[in-house]
């Protein structure tokens, strides 16, 4: 099929970036599990190592599978083109890697991933970037953290673990005012429920391990790209905008226009940081995507009911899910993420750090482990695991505090979710 705005989300999640297999007429996308690709002669190798053609020479840099799937994720996030890589850490990075340079910084939520928080905060570091933190319900200390040296802007749509919610919009002003790209990771809420490329977002990163592969099974990540952003229009991105000695002086911005983030993500991201998708890893990714949607309403309609129970229980000191009336944070929910805002939320036991860990070896349908998005219900306590690494206040402000259980709502029944929760309470708090 021609993909095109005429088809809706149900049909681009199933066959954006798909076509019947051209030898085999095969419907499902194959795995292609080559490494290397013939060239028809020595005129069209040329051709390829210039980036004269477009097409595929070596699976560290392109892969038919992976192509589908970046595709896939390009036109369900409403971007021109995208990069997928080994995980979602890895897209950070490669999302970054163009823009910044040694004394650059990039400027993020306190409200992140608690694994973003220690790439950002001390590995980046050894890049000679930085990271400043700023609360970004604040534009105004957003601004007042710009300075000449920033690079971009990177928020959470829907923030892991609090299920906090990012006005996308608000914040891409304030990006876009600088002069600067704004960077959003849209992995907790996929783009079923957030496109932030529409609310003015640059660049869009995800680690698809998560909801987009749905079931537990791959890591991988990917970065989007809009192709709004005008890297020539100063001189703050020089890998975009100037002359590349790696391909004889050409210019990414110049020779690819729109598509010089994602040709540069792949020519030289790929090519020499080598954070590459399996097409394994592809495959599986595709599968899940197929259902998105469907998945997606069920995790918000099972996590509105749990969320509401576990707000009405005695044992309970608070919820912090946006879809919650109760939230400070529901007028922005509904404005912004109006087909609600995902399936991941804390809840704090007044219990306080022991009860949590009681409450979280009592689960029974509920897994412990450090992974979210997956059909499966998950939990796990963030102060003694994802979020151990950060500092006492990096922990309360990333809302991942001692007393504090991240629950990742799957897609089972919503009153045996209750029940396991009441019963894993009931030990927990006796
Ligand atoms: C898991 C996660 C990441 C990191 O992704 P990996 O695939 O584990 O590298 C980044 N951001 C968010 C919001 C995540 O949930």
């Amino acid at each position: 099929m021609s993909d095109g705005p005429t088809y809706g989300f149900d049909t681009l999640q199933i066959h954006a970036g798909a076509r019947p297999d051209p030898a085999t007429g095969a419907r499902q996308t194959p795995i292609y599990q080559s490494t290397a690709y013939v060239f028809r002669d020595a005129d069209h190798a040329a051709a390829l190592f210039n980036l004269q053609e477009v097409g595929y020479i070596y699976s560290r840099l392109t892969n038919p599978t992976v192509a589908v799937l970046q595709e896939r994720l390009a036109t369900l996030e409403g971007g021109v083109g995208a990069v997928c890589c080994s995980s979602g850490h890895a897209a950070q990075i490669m999302a970054l890697f163009p823009l910044m340079g040694p004394g650059k910084n990039v400027v993020a939520s306190t409200r992140l991933y608690g694994g973003t928080v220690t790439q950002f905060s001390q590995t980046i570091k050894r890049f000679g970037w930085s990271a400043k933190f700023v609360d970004f319900d604040d534009l105004d200390a957003l601004r007042d953290a710009i300075d000449d040296d920033t690079r971009a802007v990177f928020c959470e749509s829907v923030a892991n673990p609090g299920g906090y919610v990012t006005d996308v919009r608000a914040v891409a002003d304030v990006a876009d005012a600088a002069g600067l790209p704004l960077i959003v990771d849209n992995t907790s809420a996929t783009p079923y429920l957030c496109q932030p490329i529409s609310q003015g977002a640059t660049l869009v990163v995800h680690s698809t391990t998560k909801y987009l592969t749905g079931n537990g099974t791959v890591t991988g990540g990917c970065i989007v790209d809009s192709g709004k952003f005008d890297w020539s229009a100063s001189d703050k991105f020089p890998s975009l905008s100037a002359p590349e000695p790696a391909y004889h002086g050409l210019k990414f911005h110049e020779t690819f226009g729109n598509l010089a983030f994602t040709f540069h993500g792949i020519a030289i991201g790929l090519r020499d940081l080598g954070m590459t998708m399996n097409p394994q890893a592809a495959h599986y990714t595709l599968m899940g995507i197929e259902t998105l949607s469907l998945r997606m309403q069920r995790h918000v309609e099972n996590a509105v009911k749990v969320a509401t129970w576990l707000e009405d229980d005695p044992r309970v000191d608070y919820v912090t899910y946006a879809g919650l009336p109760s939230s400070p944070y529901a007028d922005r929910a509904k404005r912004c993420y109006p087909k609600g805002t995902g399936g991941l939320f804390t809840v704090a036991l007044k219990g306080g750090y022991d009860a949590c860990v009681k409450f979280v070896d009592s689960l029974e349908i509920f897994s412990h482990v450090a992974n979210l998005g997956d059909t499966r219900s998950l939990v796990i306590h963030s102060a003694s695991t994802t979020h151990r690494q950060l500092t006492p206040e990096q922990q309360q402000a990333a809302g991942a505090g001692p007393n504090v259980v991240r629950i990742s709502i799957g897609i089972e029944d919503a009153d045996d979710l209750i029940r396991d929760l009441d019963q894993a309470l009931a030990k927990a708090c006796s």
